[in-house]
């Protein structure tokens, strides 16, 4: 039933080699890190990354090294009107718009560290497959029905037109410029057949408006069961997210999950099939990504069933990250999607083929990024997109901006300034010279990491300090909030800073016993300082993990890899092998392991970089 057909991604047996080495194997618990599926428009902006990428790795990152086995997956969402759009205006097909940017996207997440166990894509068989089984399921359920509604379709395309594809006179207002959905003049809510002289956004021509059959999700059907969901949710979601998907509950209507278009999923039913007008609508298929890209993980790891250990396992987690625009999906229609499939809605009902599947333990949300006070806009040049930013700086100074001043709680702006001086006063002045004046005066006056022959009362204060710092981090770190576990990070770095500017080791010239001792702790503060912030900035850390004598991988990095279906055209995923030596614990460094002088680790940016970057904004 399931298309078979993935070639294994790693080694000639498509065994994935597993390091156990001392973990407790019991101890650990399945992590799904579900991370939203980027639309493959075009390339995607900091402010989209702020949202979903660097939020889901540095959550992934810790929970790897706190010894649990991380599922991470997502893709590109490729499907729906807006690519076909864009595909038509560029002369191009709907897939070879979907090819470019699902490469371009894949290749800017990869140099962003962001560390997927499988980035894959929704125009896999493999994904229409799984997305056909769970319409399959609520249907033979009874959660999909047919329905006849007036849509609005293009004369000259026979496509669907959606809502705000038309534009026409506000029948309340008056205003001109309103949208099928809703007029931005007098705020209220529209129907595009309501519109006076309604015409359409791509080619100014009028809609006609016919009849069409859709299928429908009977979203109240699902009512009592989301709302006990979500009412088992209070104290562990965010309280704006539970309280937006609460407030969604009142008002469920059933929503249409097919368009007519010829670009997307097929209906898998007798007589739809083979109709080349109708396909799923790209919402409902991209949420089951989640699932199809852990079954096609799977299938390519060589253990076609191993995906079951996220999905089915009760002791298993699924941590949902997004945007606040996409909670409804999250929060609401997956969930209810999934219930149906499960057989527990209100129609009841068995589960299908696949099995029960877990709805989302967490779905963690982040508010909207605007670009020095404006909403970020490709058309009007109020964008950065990832790619140009890393060709400019690093990896590390951008997850570092985003994890302290990102959108986590509320919105949030973006300034070059704020950019350049965290960067400079954090990761240059602060922490960038904690690592590099220890090591260098380390190496410099005794070629090895010194010994502590005797340890002082302020000695032993900030060695509690840093210990003490793994579990109040980690715990901010459990609960995403990256914000509070960067800034409890960093206050072990300003005291270790404060310590040496007391201690003064540079000016001790008689006695290396105590010089040595004032090193060594500063190299142990480092060492755990490095650990702490190995979720943020992981290439630093890998860096640092070296300088300190540590060999093989610390934490590991993403890589592209190119793969295939049963020796089709082949496609690139994100993927990696993550289990390196990273653990979430203090570990002792050892005296005697020889140290060379440091590279820097992080540039200084010239307050130049501000001019240079507005200038490049639109004014
Ligand atoms: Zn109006």
């Amino acid at each position: 039933m399931l298309y078979e057909g993935l070639r294994p991604m790693v080694g000639e047996t498509g065994v994935r080699p597993r390091r156990e080495g001392s973990r407790l194997v019991g101890m650990s618990q399945h992590i799904l890190t579900a991370v939203a599926w980027p639309y493959a428009n075009g390339p995607r902006h900091i402010g989209h990354v702020s949202g979903f990428g660097v939020p889901s790795d540095v959550f992934s990152r810790y929970q790897r090294m706190a010894g649990n086995k991380v599922l991470m997956v997502s893709g590109t969402d490729e499907h729906g009107t807006p690519i076909q759009v864009q595909a038509d205006n560029e002369g191009v097909t709907a897939r070879q718009l979907a090819d470019r940017y699902n490469r371009v996207i894949a290749e800017d997440l990869t140099a962003l560290g962001l560390s997927y166990d499988l980035f894959t894509r929704t125009t896999t068989k493999n994904h229409y497959a799984v997305a056909q089984e769970i319409f399959l399921g609520l249907h033979k359920n009874g959660y999909i029905f047919p329905k006849t509604t007036m849509g609005a379709v293009s004369p000259s395309t026979g496509r669907t037109l959606p809502d705000r594809y038309i534009e026409g006179t506000c029948p309340i207002c008056g205003y001109d410029g309103a949208r099928g959905d809703q007029c931005d003049n007098c705020g209220n809510q529209l129907d595009p057949i309501d519109l006076i002289n309604p015409r359409s956004r791509i080619n100014g021509e009028t809609p006609a408006f016919v009849e069409t059959e859709h299928f429908m999700l009977d979203l109240p059907a699902f009512a009592d069961a989301l709302g006990t969901y979500l009412q088992s949710k209070q104290g562990e979601w965010r309280p704006n997210v539970l309280k937006f998907s609460l407030n969604l509950l009142g008002d469920l209507q059933p929503r249409a999950i097919t368009r007519d278009l010829d670009w997307g999923v097929p209906i898998p039913l007798d007589g739809w099939s083979d109709r080349s007008d109708k396909r799923l609508y790209v919402w409902f298929d991209a949420v089951i990504g989640y699932l199809s890209a852990s079954i096609e993980w799977a299938r390519r790891s060589g253990d076609p069933d191993a995906w079951r250990q996220w999905w089915q396992n009760p002791d298993a987690r699924g941590y949902y990250f997004m945007g606040k625009d996409n909670i409804v999906f999250h929060s609401e229609i997956w969930p209810a999607m999934l219930l149906g499939y499960n057989g527990q809605g209100a129609r009841g009902g068995t589960p299908g083929p696949l099995g029960k599947l877990a709805l989302p333990s967490e779905v963690v949300s982040s508010e909207f990024l605007t670009m020095e006070g404006r909403k970020f806009s490709s058309s009007r040049q109020v964008v950065i997109y990832v790619r140009d930013f890393l060709e400019r700086y690093s990896a590390d100074a951008l997850r570092y901006y985003i994890a302290v001043a990102g959108p986590e709680n509320q919105d949030t702006d973006f300034t070059w300034s704020e950019f350049v001086n965290r960067n400079n006063g954090e990761l240059v002045a602060a922490w960038g010279n904690l690592v590099n004046r220890s090591i260098s005066m380390a190496a410099r006056n005794f070629g090895a990491i010194p010994e502590a022959v005797h340890l002082t009362d302020a000695d032993r204060a900030l060695l509690e300090r840093s210990r003490t710092a793994f579990t109040a981090v980690g715990g901010e770190l459990q609960r995403s909030r990256f914000k509070n576990a960067v800034t409890e990070a960093f206050d072990v770095v300003r005291e270790a800073n404060k310590y040496l500017a007391e201690q003064e080791p540079w000016k001790i010239k008689d006695d290396p016993g105590r010089q040595g001792s004032i090193l060594h702790v500063a190299l142990q503060i480092v060492d755990d300082v490095k650990t702490l912030l190995t979720p943020f900035v992981p290439t630093s850390s890998n860096k640092i993990f070296e300088m300190l004598g540590g060999e093989g991988v610390w934490s590991g990095m993403p890589e592209i890899r190119e793969v295939d279906e049963d020796g089709g055209p082949s496609y690139p995923v994100i993927t990696g092998e993550y289990d390196g030596a990273a653990k979430w614990e203090h570990r002792p460094i050892k005296a005697g392991v020889p140290l060379a002088p440091p590279t820097p680790l992080f540039a200084k940016l010239d307050n130049k970089v501000v001019d240079e970057e507005l200038s490049r904004l639109e004014s």
